[in-house]
């Protein structure tokens, strides 16, 4: 599995225990609830992944092109075209 389909596989974990969250009632503080908790520590790394996410032949960052352009990351580096594993 390449990283940028375990970047989108992430997202859609991160998508799901968020809808969770809002679905599923819980009894007592919203802190304690542990869809809240695993998507607040999966949402830290997915953060984590997303700034540390750059091509390594060329180093061009993979999910920020610029300041207000983000884009999906693929199999392959958007600049140098090489595959990032
Ligand atoms: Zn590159």
């Amino acid at each position: 599995m390449t990283k940028a389909a375990k970047f989108k596989l992430l997202l859609v974990i991160e998508v799901f225990f968020i809808l969770l969250f809002r679905v599923v009632d819980f009894k007592g503080n919203f802190l304690f609830n542990p869809f809240y908790i695993i998507g607040l520590i999966l949402g830290v790394y997915i953060s984590l992944v997303i700034v540390r996410f750059v091509c390594p032949n060329c180093g061009k960052h993979q999910i920020f092109k610029g300041t207000f352009i983000y884009k999906m990351p693929t199999e392959h580096c958007w600049h140098c075209k090489k595959k990032i594993d």
